[in-house]
């Protein structure tokens, strides 16, 4: 069976980590991005180099209409979803908690969880078996924020990841006798661009000392847990997590 899978926000990073390994691993990979259609082109052609199969699609994953026009770009161009990588994440300037606006919170929000729950939706009408489908796998994108807090750094987006935690317990529930199985990787700290944008390049660097491996972690990392969450090696595993964080 052709192995097609979508992973949100995948231009950079963990993401676009994710999309080299699953091409290698001989999936049709889609590649989805909010702004940067140079860097998701570029790796679309990487992939397609490698001898494999890769298409970009812009599309803001916390709107409804996009993420409907997402996956029937991926049906028409890639064929039947079998697997997808919630990945998006977004954070904002470091502060405390009684700064963060409601404006914030709605963005921070949108991006990463009303878009996990858009994408699931979408994702389990393909592949249940209850309404027809071949089943599938999940796997989302939290981060060990969930369980540490990020206090005085970002509160609200720490919040965001343990409401990404509770939708893979419920769904992987829900959806366990349908053929689709969900989980879940809290990353620690990796090197990619996400920390400027919280106002602090350097983050990951500053913390190594924190960490009880004493370094931060590499996108391939994580994108090695994503891939073993996806494949057969996993096969008995749903509503799990794995932490990637170097003991942190
Ligand atoms: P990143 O380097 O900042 O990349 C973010 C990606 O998301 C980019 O491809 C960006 O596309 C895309 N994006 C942003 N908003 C979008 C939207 N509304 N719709 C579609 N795409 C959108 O992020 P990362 O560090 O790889 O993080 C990936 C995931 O890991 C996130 O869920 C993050 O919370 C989690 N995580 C990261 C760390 C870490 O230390 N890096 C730790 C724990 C958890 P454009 O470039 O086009 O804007």
């Amino acid at each position: 069976m052709k192995e097609v899978i979508l992973i949100t926000g995948s231009s950079r990073g963990i993401g676009a980590a994710t999309a080299l390994l699953a091409a290698r691993h001989g999936y049709a990979v889609c590649i989805n991005y909010l702004r940067d259609a140079q860097a998701a082109e570029a790796l679309c052609a990487q992939i397609r180099a490698a001898g494999g199969e890769a298409i970009a699609v812009q599309a803001d994953v916390g709107d409804e209409a996009d993420v409907a026009r997402l996956f029937r770009e991926v049906d028409a161009r890639l064929g039947t979803l079998t697997a997808l990588v919630n990945n998006v994440g977004v954070l904002e300037q470091k502060c405390r908690l009684t700064e963060i606006s409601a404006a914030r919170l709605e963005r921070v929000l949108r991006t990463n969880v009303i878009s996990y729950f858009l994408c699931c939706q979408q994702a389990v009408r393909r592949m249940s078996s209850a309404t027809g489908g071949q089943g599938g796998r999940i796997v989302n994108v939290s981060s060990v924020a969930a369980r540490r807090g990020s206090a005085n750094e970002y509160v609200d987006y720490a919040a965001s990841k343990g409401a990404v935690d509770t939708l893979t317990i419920g769904l992987a529930k829900e959806v366990a006798n349908e053929g689709i199985r969900v989980n879940c990787v809290r990353p620690g700290l990796i090197y990619t661009e996400i920390h400027a944008s919280g106002g602090e390049p350097e983050r990951v660097a500053r913390l190594e000392s924190i960490v009880p491996m004493q370094r931060g972690g590499r996108p391939e990392e994580i994108a090695d847990a994503i891939l073993y969450l996806l494949g057969p090696g996993s096969s008995y595993a749903t509503g799990t997590f794995l932490d990637i964080s170097g003991g942190l």
